[in-house]
């Protein structure tokens, strides 16, 4: 069994980033958007923005009231579209129940889109074409394939899981790298039948140590996208690492897996998208 390393991959990352970065004269910049006080997406904003300093990105953390309108948020994104000194706009999920989380991402420009959660990057993953940014945690399950040279072409890929912001789009990546993609999710009959067919397992569900030996296959790669935390604040994946692993080729730990792949890939697509609005990609 080999564990893939997402911490150094990410270290690998972050290094050419920064190399990148200061050789420029003005620096790549992102603005994160964050309502309410939610204590884990502060922390996850405050990791994103001390990482960009780090790597030589400058960041804008924007904080709103918890009942902000409709209407102020759209009117901030817009003003941050029309900024030419922003190059990637973030908006920290989930937002509070009154606001249409759809209609906000559909206000963020497709180019400065670092999510790539809008329709149009979306639809560009979903019929296998170049996206302006695609989102981080399925883009950072590829980059781990990638960079353990595991090939999914002509190999069975279950992912477990059918969310917008992983699950759907890392079924399309995978797809067009020639896998043959099955997803499943809380209705789906035979789960472990399926899961035990995967040549490559990805689980994103969220359900602490759901996967048990007996839905892996021997020699299976197994990527653990899930992070939850037990009620002593422990973080916990979706495999159940200990039995599961010895069983498997590769996999991906918890936390220093997938996770620690998230803020490499949000680095990436904000210096992408500074280098295609000055026409170098
Ligand atoms: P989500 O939107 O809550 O989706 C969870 C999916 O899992 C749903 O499609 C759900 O099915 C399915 N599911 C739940 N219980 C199941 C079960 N017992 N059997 C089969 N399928 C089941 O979650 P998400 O946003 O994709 O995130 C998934 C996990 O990844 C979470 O733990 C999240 O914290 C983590 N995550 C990690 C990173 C990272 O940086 N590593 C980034 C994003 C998310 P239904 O659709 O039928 O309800």
């Amino acid at each position: 069994m080999i564990l893939i390393d997402g911490k150094t991959t990410a270290k690998k990352v972050f290094d050419k980033i920064k190399t990148e970065t200061e050789n420029l004269e003005k620096k790549p910049a992102i603005a994160v958007i964050i309502v309410g006080n939610d204590p884990a997406s502060k922390i996850y904003v405050n990791r994103k923005h001390k990482k960009a300093k780090e790597v030589g990105i400058n960041s804008l953390v924007i904080e709103f009231d918890e009942n902000i309108s409709q209407e102020e948020l759209e009117s901030k994104i817009n003003e941050l579209n029309n900024d030419d000194s922003i190059n990637a706009i973030l908006v920290q999920l989930p937002l509070p129940k009154h606001l249409n989380t759809y209609r906000i991402i559909e206000k963020i420009l497709p180019i400065k889109d670092v999510d790539g959660f809008h329709p149009e990057n979306a639809g560009k993953i979903n019929i296998g074409i170049e996206a302006y940014a695609a989102p981080c945690t399925p883009l950072g399950v590829m980059t781990l394939l990638d960079e353990y040279k595991i090939n999914p072409e002509g190999k069975h890929a279950v992912i477990i899981g059918r969310s917008n912001i992983v699950s759907k789009p890392l079924a399309s990546m995978l797809l067009s790298k020639n896998a043959t993609v099955t997803i499943c999710h809380s209705k789906t009959q035979n789960l472990k039948e399926i899961a035990s067919t995967a040549d490559i397992l990805v689980v994103a569900t969220g359900k602490a140590n759901i996967v048990t030996s007996d839905y892996v296959k021997q020699g299976a790669v197994v990527i653990d996208v899930g992070i939850s935390r037990d009620k002593d604040g422990k973080i916990h994946g979706d495999v159940d690492f200990d039995n599961v692993a010895e069983k498997t080729s590769y996999i991906t730990p918890v936390p220093g897996g997938v996770g620690a792949m998230t803020i490499a890939m949000l680095m990436q697509n904000t210096l992408r998208l500074y280098k295609i609005q000055r026409g170098q990609k």
